[in-house]
């Protein structure tokens, strides 16, 4: 895996999604009503995986979803290409994530949201439920690692198409509160999980940024090596720190993302084991983007699955290697 363009564009893209305030608070005001032309399958139009998965559960064969973003893909440096353009210039109806996670969207969801109802999924969430970043003063976008704040988000989808379509009304909502039991299992489950890691050890150590929903949620120390770096300089100050913390608390672990570098994990390891200490990977993590299409690791409970089952285990937790519903590809 190759590092520093990766690092530097990680780096650019919340001054980028900064840039974007204005327009998209514009556009979670702008939804208008639109006429269903009675055609069916609805074409829906959705960014991120997770939310195109809401709109697969909610709406089932009476919706066609198509998802912009694609599997092991960073949505907060994403440009739309031609051809995503076309996709949602063709929707009957689009959802995104929102928090400016779709840092670099906002101006074609803004364009298309004249013409058409355009939702972001995390718009109910309050204030105080959401996580303020002080080095960029936003909002931290990555809400779904919090199974208990996405369950929100399908409320949001749920009364988007009813009103879209009325006539199937009975059938979203119920298809909805199905899939919100099942999330609520996913958050128990994942409670459970992480609960069982010893509470010295009860510290995520990862490349990026991505988690801190899921600390909050599931009561457990996150540090994110990208996070608290901006500079290379400093960067390696920060990556000595975390090496003394791995050493003092006997961090059994650290975790890399299928779609970020894994260099500055590597630099821990090494700096642990200089220190006597042994660390290893603890696996991958699906941070940004969901696992391949077609997979359960494709979906949103494969990904949280996946990724609370591998925190778990690798933390010295208890949890089977196949995960909850006994689906995980992955050991
Ligand atoms: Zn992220």
């Amino acid at each position: 895996m190759k590092s520093s363009p990766i690092l530097i564009r990680r780096q650019l893209r919340w001054h980028a999604a900064a840039l974007a305030t204005t327009a998209a608070l514009m556009l979670t005001v702008s939804v208008q009503a639109a006429a269903f032309n009675g055609n069916y399958p609805i074409r829906v139009g959705a960014t991120v995986g997770m939310v195109a998965d809401i709109v697969r559960e909610v709406a089932g064969d009476h919706a066609a979803v198509t998802s912009i973003i694609g599997s092991g893909v960073d949505p907060h440096v994403y440009s739309p290409t031609r051809s995503d353009v076309a996709v949602l210039l063709r929707s009957d109806i689009l959802f995104y994530s929102g928090l400016l996670l779709e840092g670099q969207m906002t101006d074609i969801l803004v364009k298309v949201s004249r013409k058409r109802p355009v939702y972001a999924v995390t718009e109910r969430l309050q204030q105080d439920y959401l996580i303020h970043d002080s080095t960029t003063e936003h909002h931290d976008p990555h809400v779904w690692m919090d199974v208990s704040g996405w369950i929100k988000a399908v409320a949001v989808v749920a009364d988007a198409m009813v009103a879209f379509d009325p006539a199937h009304a009975g059938e979203y909502h119920k298809n909805a509160a199905t899939y919100q039991a099942r999330l609520h299992r996913l958050d128990d489950y994942a409670k459970k999980v992480i609960a069982s890691i010893p509470d010295s050890q009860r510290v995520l150590v990862t490349a990026h940024d991505a988690f801190n929903y899921l600390g909050r949620a599931y009561d457990i120390e996150v540090m994110g090596i990208q996070g608290l770096s901006t500079e290379s300089e400093a960067g390696l100050k920060d990556i000595n720190r975390l090496v003394g913390l791995l050493v003092d608390r006997r961090i059994p672990a650290v975790f890399v993302e299928t779609s970020v570098s894994d260099k500055n994990v590597k630099a821990l390891i090494e700096g642990a084991a200089a220190h006597g200490h042994r660390v290893i990977i603890g696996g991958e993590l699906f941070s940004d983007a969901m696992g391949a299409a077609g997979t359960y690791e494709g979906t949103y409970e494969g990904m949280i699955d996946h990724n609370v089952t591998v925190i778990a285990r690798a933390l010295g937790g208890t949890a089977p290697a196949a995960g909850m519903q006994g689906k995980l590809s992955t050991p």
